[in-house]
């Protein structure tokens, strides 16, 4: 959301940037706002920091409630029944620790716009990489801003652009021409009409579903297709890149657009981290895109030829997120999947505590290695990603000082991470990306380097090509700027380009 990223978080995963849902009934005598609450529960993995719901009331009226915290908390009961229309729209939010102001409802979403001739209330989920282009030449004009969220900036723009035209898919595809970045929105009307459109690169999945029964029709639009699921609706399909979708609850729902590119650039890193595993994306399902992850890896790992190891071997996961990978894995190579190390599930804060030694207890707080398993094993140890390596560090000398195992083998889902992302996630600078800095300072040694810096006995990282076969997709459908240093957006590569050359500087 906040392009500028006002302050590095210490962690040690990577993390995305808000989660959008929107419903439209044709029974006006019907609120939605229920089944806004169960999808933005169902998004919750992809914000947790605050949400918030727009309703359209009967008579043409948009209410907004926005509030820091949990779905389940900001979204009581209470809050639900007053909040009573037909169509609505909802947001969760990741939101950047150190802007001044985050915690202000101003810097919170559904955007709710209203001036003299326009309004509508949009969410959001992304980031416009030309934001302060844009924002200058609109503060040029004479706008005034309450925030320096990239939120407003669209919002603004929408804004200006509907002055001229009261055509909302003119208006968006307007604004999309205008707009470098990567993003899913959807915007609501006080003519109770939700416009959903997915940047033309498709960066951010983004997806429709329907619920009929013969009391009425009901239409959803959500970042993920879990959401479509928990409120019993059926998908649809994903929104195409670049297209704009009308979800009109006097009607149906429908396309209006579709901006074309000549590639698109689905981010990789929600098939290996973010997205539910029970999300299908582009027609992909998540869940088996990780499990093909884990065989891919099993193929070409060369200690599964050694008959001393593998007789000793077992498949452990990081959990949860090396879970799915580890059982890939396991099947491919026909080892046992064995659950090694014990999660304490009330532990919150291990990713982002400040200084080494505090992040190294929160990590034993959170991680212990189940010794009756691990005792004297070969460990195969599985995780999605490796970000700045403290932790898998970390992990890895647990298994072996504490748990006792007899060696340690790192597999890593996600080829190395050498480059920062632009795009809308909370990511570190290249600097601190172990990859990255490793492949500056060794060039075609720096994995034997990783290796020996976390401590493992052997390390496999996933090669781009197999991570594009697992996902199941071409090159040119998919973002893999973080792993190629390539990037799409125009913006974007000059600051790429600033960003290598100070970390060379420094070495
Ligand atoms: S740079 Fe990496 S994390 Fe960012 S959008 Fe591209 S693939 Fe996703």
């Amino acid at each position: 959301m906040l392009f500028n990223k006002p302050k590095i978080k210490m962690r040690d995963k990577i993390k995305d940037h808000c989660a959008i849902f929107g419903v439209t009934s044709d029974d006006l005598g019907f609120s939605v706002s229920k089944l806004l609450y169960q999808g933005l529960i169902a998004l919750q993995h992809r914000g947790q920091e605050s949400t918030g719901i727009s309703i359209l009331k009967t008579g043409g009226k948009i209410i907004t409630y926005k509030k820091s915290g949990l779905v389940s908390k900001v979204l009581e009961s209470k809050i639900l029944s007053q909040y009573w229309g037909n169509v609505g729209i909802g947001h969760n939010r990741y939101a950047t620790t150190g802007a001044i102001g985050y915690k202000s409802t101003d810097y919170m979403q559904p955007f709710h716009f209203k001036n003299n001739e326009i309004e509508f209330s949009m969410a959001f989920n992304g980031t416009i990489a030309n934001f302060d282009d844009i924002k200058k030449k609109m503060d040029d004009m004479g706008r005034v801003f309450i925030t320096d969220t990239d939120t407003e900036v669209i919002a603004q723009l929408i804004g200006s652009i509907a002055l001229g035209t009261e055509d909302w898919p003119e208006v968006l595809t307007l604004a999309s021409r205008l707009l470098d970045g990567s993003y899913s929105l959807i915007l609501m009307t006080p003519e109770g009409d939700i416009y959903a459109m997915r940047d033309p690169l498709g960066f951010k999945p983004l997806c429709i579903g329907e619920l009929k029964n013969p009391r009425r029709n009901i239409y959803f639009v959500a970042s993920e297709s879990c959401a479509i699921d928990v409120v019993g609706g059926t998908l649809i399909r994903d929104v195409k890149p670049g297209e704009i979708i009308h979800l009109s609850h006097q009607k149906d729902i429908h396309s209006e657009n579709v901006i074309k590119s000549n590639r698109t650039a689905l981010c990789q890193f929600e098939f290996v981290y973010f997205a539910r595993p029970d999300s299908i994306i582009d027609g992909v399902s998540v869940a088996e895109a990780r499990l093909r992850l884990g065989a891919y890896l099993a193929k070409n790992d060369p200690i599964l030829r050694d008959p001393e190891i593998r007789e000793n071997a077992i498949v452990v996961p990081v959990p949860d997120s090396g879970r799915s990978v580890a059982v890939g894995y396991a099947k491919e190579a026909k080892l046992p999947y064995v659950e090694g190390m014990m999660k304490n599930r009330y532990v919150h804060r291990t990713f982002i505590m400040p200084g080494q030694a505090k992040r190294k207890l929160a990590v034993k707080e959170k991680l212990n290695p189940i010794k009756s398993v691990v005792f004297d094993k070969d460990i195969i140890l599985l995780d999605d990603s490796i970000v700045r390596g403290t932790t898998t560090q970390q992990i890895v000398s647990l298994l072996r000082e504490k748990g006792g195992a007899k060696r340690v083998h790192l597999r890593v889902s996600c080829p190395p991470i050498i480059s920062p992302c632009y795009m809308g996630i909370d990511f570190p600078t290249k600097d601190e990306l172990i990859a990255g800095r490793f492949q500056e300072l060794y060039g075609e040694n720096f994995l034997e380097e990783i290796r020996r810096t976390i401590g493992a006995d052997t390390l496999l990282y996933q090669t781009v090509e197999d991570l594009t076969q697992a996902i199941g997709k071409d090159k040119n459908k998919l973002c893999l700027a973080c792993l190629t240093g390539d990037y799409q957006l125009k913006s974007v590569k000059k600051l790429a380009e600033l960003e290598k050359s100070i970390v060379r500087s420094r070495i």
